[in-house]
């Protein structure tokens, strides 16, 4: 992309996406499937930034054991065009390892596999992406008394340019969550930087660990530490009495169908929350059968053997924690006595999930524009666009942040390809004006606007 400085006019894009992580990537495709169909005129014209420097799908949890939490038939594309050549099978086959995978008779591949798999899908449309550009801010574009388009400020090495857009795709993704008044140090994880740190400690010989959760990161954390670290002791600790399974049993799988989505949005309040109760345990705060049952396992054996390395504080909190250079010193505190047990640990690692990224907060004054509902959360449509004032004319399209609108498939992939489609076929149906009013061709730049 050229560089287009503040104070420049710059081109006008048909659709910006923000953030290339699966949400993106995927949408990325779609639009790239769009053009290759149409051609020439009636192709979108559309660009992409992501602030990390190469492409990468939540590496610091790409444990080389862990596996995915969803069929790899939910991939980029397959629900929505299962002909697609950007589908985990293309790739498998790319990679010579169809056969393979067949006899493996597995619908869940290894995490490391599929980050591949997204990898080499965002390699094939990488024309369409800048890395290392963080968006920064969004500015309206007035034109006649209405916000016509949206400048999309990126921060790079090069310096602050400004893209101008019609339609905003936002796909900002997670960012992990400490428990209130807990700060990140060298001591003090969060699990997403699991792999990024650990191999310091590597010849350091470290004789405790301490994870706090129950769900299914906490879980990973706690048997990968127990691995890796064969000396250590490795305290888990959280408020339930043991993990719980995620239920992912057929009749309750199909709460991540697109049809689902369709109900949840048309559904009462009251039935939105009850179904976010019932179903809640097939993805939060729960753990895969299968691991559950080997940290039994592993759990039993020592207890047998006489050497207990790995520690269950079940019913328990963790309430303080103090770093010093060389220990961090746990507390952690039963709920049913009140008794305190100080842990002298070498890492303390949070396991306590993650928030959806703020897509409002990028939006500055925009987000005026964009229409809440009776409890202050900003009101999604069925397509996912934003629902904006009548003045307000871009296109603010979510892709995550949306599950008080469209249920509980909003910050994961099982239904990605199918929401891309549906915010392809917004973009496509928006009846975009020129300046004149009159129909354009949806590729057409516009070149000379005012504030
Ligand atoms: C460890 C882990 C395992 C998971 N496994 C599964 C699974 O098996 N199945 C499943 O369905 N879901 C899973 N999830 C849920 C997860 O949310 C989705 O897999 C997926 O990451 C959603 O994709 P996304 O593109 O919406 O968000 P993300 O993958 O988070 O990508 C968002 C991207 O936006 C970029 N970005 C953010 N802000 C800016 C900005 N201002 N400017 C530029 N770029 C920006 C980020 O750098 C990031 O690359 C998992 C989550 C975690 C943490």
């Amino acid at each position: 992309m050229s560089q287009v400085l503040p104070g420049d006019v710059p081109p006008v894009h048909d659709l910006l996406g923000i953030g290339f992580g699966p949400s993106n990537v995927a949408m990325a495709i779609a639009l790239s499937e769009h053009n290759a169909r149409v051609g020439g005129q009636e192709a979108i014209t559309a660009h992409f930034f992501e602030q990390q420097p190469r492409f990468g799908w939540h590496r610091g949890m790409l444990i080389d054991d862990a596996t995915m939490q969803v069929s790899f038939l939910k991939d980029l594309v397959t629900l929505r065009n299962p002909a697609s050549e950007f589908s985990f099978l293309c790739y498998l086959q790319s990679k010579g390892r169809l056969i393979d995978f067949i006899n493996h008779k597995n619908l869940f591949p290894l995490r490391v596999e599929f980050h591949d798999y997204l990898e080499w899908a965002a390699a094939k449309v990488d024309d369409m992406v800048s890395y290392g550009h963080e968006v920064v801010g969004v500015a309206p574009v007035v034109r006649d008394g209405a916000v016509e388009y949206l400048d999309v400020t990126v921060r790079s090495g090069e310096g602050l340019a400004v893209h101008r857009a019609r339609n905003l795709v936002i796909g900002t993704g997670l960012r992990p969550l400490m428990p209130e008044g807990v700060e990140r140090g060298d001591r003090v994880w969060h699990n997403s930087e699991l792999l990024a740190k650990v191999d310091a400690l590597e010849g350091t010989s470290p004789s405790r660990f301490v994870v706090v959760g129950a769900g299914q990161s906490a879980a990973e954390n706690v048997a990968y530490l127990h691995r890796r670290f064969p000396e250590a002791e490795v305290c888990a600790v959280f408020s339930r009495y043991g993990y719980s399974p995620a239920d992912d049993s057929s009749f309750a799988n199909r709460i991540f169908d697109p049809e689902a989505v369709d109900q949840y949005f048309a559904a009462p309040e009251d039935v939105k929350r009850r179904l976010m109760d019932y179903h809640g345990n097939t993805n939060y705060s729960v753990v895969d059968i299968d691991l559950i049952d080997d940290l039994y396992g592993q759990m039993y054996r020592e207890k047998v053997l006489g050497t207990e390395r790995l520690r269950f504080l079940n019913v328990s909190r963790l309430t303080d924690v103090k770093e010093t250079p060389d220990k961090v010193r746990a507390t952690v505190t039963s709920l049913v006595t009140g008794e305190e047990t100080a842990l002298d640990a070498d890492v303390v690692v949070f396991a306590t999930g993650y928030s959806p990224a703020d897509p409002i907060g990028l939006l500055g004054e925009v987000a005026d524009g964009c229409l809440r509902d009776d409890e202050g959360r900003v009101r999604v449509e069925r397509d996912y666009r934003i629902a904006t004032e009548p003045d307000l004319r871009c296109g603010i399209y979510l892709q995550g942040g949306t599950e008080h609108t469209h249920g509980i498939t909003s910050p994961l992939l099982s239904n990605t390809a199918i929401r891309v489609g549906e915010i392809l076929d917004s973009v496509l149906g928006q009846g975009l004006e020129s300046a004149s009013g009159q129909a354009r061709p949806v590729a057409d730049e516009i070149g000379s606007t005012a504030r």
